[in-house]
């Protein structure tokens, strides 16, 4: 049985598939539950893709839920930014916007239930001693001295913890399950803990805290969550997720498990990514240079392209490292449909066309995207003075430089053929300043009537109709696919990852292009217009190169 969508089915349809069938559920509802704890990344988008995308898959639903438990790490901020987030990957939680801080006082009366059950109890050894008591993956733990408190005496405690009257750490709610289970999650875990800190949305209502894990099935289960699909370091939490549903007989949610994403050149850990900011390694948690989602989309990331590569990855049981280039292919793809080509050069040289008369302009007409018929075509300013790429000129071409040289015939693309008669060297440096050229009128638009062949075509702006731009690019910003564990993490970061250029010179059409527009930069890359960008100071983020890495991979895979 497949669903509703075309997309290809995995591990999880066959237990959603199963589960409609044996009537366990007759729905199907999922969540996403971030922690507002940071920006959500790239990592973050494959769980809101999955979730959305089963919901949508099976004609269901998804909550955004925020799983704010630990008010010291949590901020309005980034609940905003979450939500900004997930609206421009374009998903829609409709009016099912929750917080596991609404549930408080249900996770406080389901405590009390437990208690009053035999199965939790006040424990007022430290969280050093808790650790010490837990024992090992190989040795049992050991029981705690007030775990066999009498229920009236658990109720007393556990009532003036949330009065107040105790200070952080000198007592917790636990359960009692097993300190000899293998299972180190069934040695009576916390429940709640004392914490005097005030809450972004409860204020100080609460001096007592549920731990995450006491929090987040209960959270599924007042939802009425299905399927509950979280990523594999919480396959060890099921048990107790269960113990505590069963003890309470309430809804139970199915929890599937699959591999979270990791990426190459890049850590996707909320506290590394943090560290970045706070420690002012990138200019904060939308640098282009993060994976973060409003990293990405200041970048020149579409939503569409991330949606595809998360569809492309799709899920498994098991962990691995997806290559970058992969993300990068899918961006390629979507940005060849829509952006427009036009001529920038970058790191410009002045060329003079000596039989060009002084005064004329021509407009020369340009195809705005090959890709796409409809649209259309503009006028480009062509003059005697233009500019091109300094690589684009070698005084001393080695073998196989088709560019331009002294001597050589080359196409400007949209121009004319031009030739290279002088070149000015400074006399100190001995660097190229300038180049003369002669042009051919009989090549208009770039064409060769008698069929000569002219290997080069170059990029080109009109000096006196140019317009100038600062130029931002961009590198992995780690210089390693593996960073090793235990090491600290920013030994790793690539000096080189942002190179800023400024006196770049655009084509005149882009004097008013609206930040977080996407251009092709004939021959450079695709391109983005930043949000520091303004009319008197323009500013472009180079999205990606024009390399494909990855079609060449899977072009020699298939040769195979
Ligand atoms: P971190 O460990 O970096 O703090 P987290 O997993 O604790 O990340 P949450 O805010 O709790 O961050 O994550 C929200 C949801 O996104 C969770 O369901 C989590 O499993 C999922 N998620 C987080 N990182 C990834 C990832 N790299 N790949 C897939 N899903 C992820
Ligand atoms: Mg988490």
């Amino acid at each position: 049985m497949d669903g509703p969508e075309t997309k290809p089915s995995n591990f999880i349809h066959d237990i959603i598939d199963r589960d409609l069938k044996t009537g366990k559920y007759d729905r199907v509802h999922t969540r996403f539950p971030p922690e507002p704890n940071g920006y959500l990344h790239i990592g973050h988008a494959k769980s809101i893709c999955l979730n959305f995308g089963l919901a949508a898959r099976y004609g269901g639903q998804c909550n955004l839920r925020f799983d704010d438990t630990n008010p010291i790490k949590e901020e309005t901020e980034y609940i905003e930014a979450i939500k900004r987030d997930i609206r421009w990957l374009g998903f829609d939680w409709e009016d099912r916007e929750f917080y596991a801080s609404d549930y408080f006082e249900q996770l406080y009366k389901y405590a009390v239930q437990l208690i009053k059950a035999g199965k939790a109890y006040v424990c007022d050894l430290s969280a050093e001693e808790v650790r010490a008591y837990r024992g090992t993956l190989t040795e049992p733990g050991r029981e705690s001295p007030y775990r066999n408190r009498s229920v009236e005496e658990n109720l007393d405690l556990f009532e003036r913890m949330r009065a107040g009257e105790f200070p952080d750490g000198s007592r917790t709610l636990r359960a009692k399950i097993d300190m000899a289970s293998p299972n180190l999650n069934m040695r009576d875990p916390v429940m709640f803990r004392i914490l005097h800190a005030t809450h972004p949305r409860t204020g100080d209502e609460w001096c007592i805290y549920p731990t995450y894990d006491w929090a987040h099935g209960q959270s599924d289960s007042i939802e009425g969550i299905t399927h509950s699909v979280c990523t594999l370091e919480f396959e060890d939490h099921r048990p107790l997720y269960n113990w505590f549903l069963e003890q309470l007989g309430i809804f139970h949610p199915t929890q599937i498990e699959f591999a979270r994403l990791n990426l190459s050149y890049t850590v996707m850990s909320k506290r590394k990514l943090l560290r970045l900011v706070k420690e002012g390694y990138v200019s904060g948690w939308d640098d282009p240079r993060m994976p973060t989602l409003s990293g990405l989309r200041r970048r020149g990331y579409t939503p569409e392209s991330i949606r595809d590569f998360c569809d492309r990855i799709g899920v498994a049981k098991a962990n691995s490292v997806v290559d970058i280039t992969l993300l990068e292919h899918c961006l390629r793809e979507d940005l060849n449909k829509r952006a427009p080509r036009v001529m920038a050069v970058l790191r410009p040289l002045r060329v003079v066309i000596d039989n060009y008369p002084a005064e004329q302009v021509e407009w020369m007409e340009a195809i705005n995207n090959p890709e796409e018929p409809g649209a259309g075509t503009r006028e480009l300013p062509f003059s005697r003075v233009i500019y091109i790429e300094r690589d684009d000129f070698r005084q001393d071409p080695p073998k196989k430089y088709f560019r331009l040289a002294p001597g050589r015939e080359v196409r400007l693309k949209h121009g004319y053929l031009i030739t290279c008669v002088d070149v000015v060297n400074d006399p100190e440096t001995g660097e190229v300043v300038e180049l003369h050229c002669t042009y051919d009128p009989a090549t208009r638009g770039g064409t060769t009537p008698d069929g000569r062949k002219v290997r080069g075509t170059l990029h080109w702006v009109s000096a006196a109709h140019a317009i100038d731009a600062e130029v931002r690019l961009y590198d992995h910003l780690f210089a390693q696919t593996d960073l090793e564990e235990g090491e600290d993490f920013t030994a790793n970061l690539n000096p080189d990852s942002l190179q800023v250029l400024t006196g770049c010179k655009l084509e005149p059409g882009l004097a008013d292009a609206a930040p977080g527009s996407h251009y092709q930069f004939l021959r450079l890359g695709y391109f983005c217009v930043d949000p520091d960008s303004s009319a008197d100071h323009l500013v472009f983020n180079r999205t990606v190169s024009l390399r494909d890495t990855w079609a060449k991979i899977e072009r020699a895979m298939k040769r195979q």
